[in-house]
């Protein structure tokens, strides 16, 4: 049975992309930072799906602990197939007023942090000449969103290393793509002040905001034989956002 890790799986969007996973017939490693109640019903979940789960605490900023995560996923589960870099997070502010500690916190998790997970996972992956690599960017990382300058960073960096790493695997058959979705309903976006999210709907062609399995499904696809000529690619998921 084909293996994914899924960085930041215990609740949201990468919960959801191991639910969809899983039922695509994938075992899976569900990383988590702290929520090791999450982490524990998403390996459930996965489970009564008929595939095996780990639960494995790591937080993926620390480039030991991030290779500890893949080390220990191929250890208990099998060499990886699929790795969906997801964790992430936000501190948002005026760009003038962010502190240096919370500017890199933020880019040390989403975009380096997928970075030392990624290299590990790519090594395994480039010796047994296949696998699927998906970054989770976002929008924001395209059109910019004012008080996020730290996360747009962050997520207009994981397209550049995207695109990097689907052409050093490519010879090898390893694909690396980014799915870039726009607002979803998760934890993440639950603090959005009212107007802004109403500004964000305005500007969505859908007229409406995600579900975490909108998300999921396309990731899944991504990790699928189906996509198997596409690499390099950031595929937007925001209800038509990057049309306006
Ligand atoms: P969420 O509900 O806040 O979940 C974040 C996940 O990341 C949690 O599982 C969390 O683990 C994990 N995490 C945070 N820091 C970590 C670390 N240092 N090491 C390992 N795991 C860590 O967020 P979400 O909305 O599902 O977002 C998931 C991804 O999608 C993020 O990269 C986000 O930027 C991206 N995204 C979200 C939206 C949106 O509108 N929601 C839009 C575009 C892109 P714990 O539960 O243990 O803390």
């Amino acid at each position: 049975m084909p293996i994914a890790l899924v960085t930041g799986a215990s609740r949201g969007i990468g919960a959801s992309c191991a639910r969809a996973l899983a039922a695509d017939g994938f075992d899976v490693a569900v990383n988590y930072a702290r929520d090791a109640d999450g982490a524990a019903r998403v390996v459930a979940e996965v489970r009564a799906l008929g595939r095996r789960a780990i639960a494995i605490q790591a937080d993926v900023s620390q480039e030991e602990q991030a290779a500890a995560l893949v080390a220990r996923t191929e250890t208990d589960l099998g060499p990886i197939d699929s790795l969906v870099a997801n964790a992430g997070i936000t501190k948002d502010g005026p760009a003038i007023r962010i502190d240096g500690e919370s500017w890199r916190s933020v880019i040390e998790t989403n975009l380096s942090g997928a970075f030392f997970t990624m290299r590990p996972v790519l090594r395994g992956m480039l010796k047994r000449r296949g696998g699927s690599i998906v970054a989770m960017s976002s929008v924001v990382g395209q059109i910019g969103n004012p008080g996020q300058a730290s996360y747009a960073a962050s997520k207009a960096g994981l397209v550049g290393l995207v695109k990097v790493l689907a052409n050093e695997g490519g010879a090898r058959g390893v694909r690396v793509n980014a799915v870039a979705p726009g607002f979803v309903t998760t934890d993440m976006t639950a603090e959005v002040p009212p107007q802004h999210a109403e500004m964000l709907l305005g500007m969505t062609p859908l007229g409406r905001f995600a579900e975490a399995e909108e998300i999921a499904s396309v990731v899944a696809f991504l990790c699928s034989p189906g996509a198997s000529f596409i690499t390099g690619a950031v595929i937007p998921v925001d209800g038509g956002l990057l049309s306006r």
